[in-house]
């Protein structure tokens, strides 16, 4: 083919040559698994800070029911931490965490609703809410694993990371439950 025969690369308006954003290759799913495993690094370290936070949020619940429900998920985030271990087993990869802000700045918000409140129902209402937000996170964060892992082939760890889903939900409607009986306890009084 002469140089002037070349096929002329498609201009978008700016004039430039097209490029996709994401190129569809042979590298994708390899590139899909390391996101997967810096995201796993990401979700090992925020359970492993809830391990260390959730027994002060515990202490700090006026409720009860608060307290022990923080408790019980204090033993299940310490056996979800094991399971991330598993996991990271199943991979291959070595099990380490990478600092996850979010969950980081979800526990600093905490924090400081435990700062501004005398211990009673609207700092047990400011627990629950920065314990939903945490659980909320860990829902969307655990989902988006299970479909990388689903979609890797990987389905003995989806199986795993399926299970913490679960748990997390569960947490979270539990919270709920504490949530609107206190409400409806303010309401009958
Ligand atoms: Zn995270
Ligand atoms: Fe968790
Ligand atoms: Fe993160
Ligand atoms: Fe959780």
């Amino acid at each position: 083919m002469k140089n002037s025969e070349k096929p002329t690369p498609a201009k978008n308006t700016a004039g430039k040559e097209d490029k996709l954003i994401v190129a569809p290759g042979a590298n994708a799913a390899s590139e899909l698994k390391d996101f997967f495993i810096d995201s796993l690094k990401d979700i090992y370290w925020a359970e492993n800070a809830l391990v260390s936070a959730l027994p002060k949020m515990a202490s700090n619940a006026t409720s009860a029911a608060l307290s022990t429900t923080i408790s019980e998920h204090l033993a299940i985030t310490k056996n979800q931490v094991t399971r991330l271990e598993n996991v990271f087993e199943l991979l291959g990869e070595k099990a380490e965490g990478k600092k996850c802000e979010a969950m980081a700045g979800l526990l600093k918000e905490g924090d400081s609703i435990l700062e501004e409140t005398q211990p009673g129902a609207v700092r047990d209402a400011g627990i629950i809410a920065a314990s939903q937000k945490i659980e909320h996170y860990e829902i969307a964060t655990y989902g988006t694993l299970c479909a990388f892992a689903k979609t890797l082939g990987e389905n003995d760890a989806a199986k795993l990371l399926m299970q913490t889903l679960a748990e997390e939900k569960e947490a979270d409607c539990l919270l709920n439950n504490i949530a609107l009986n206190a409400v409806n306890m303010v309401a009958a009084e």
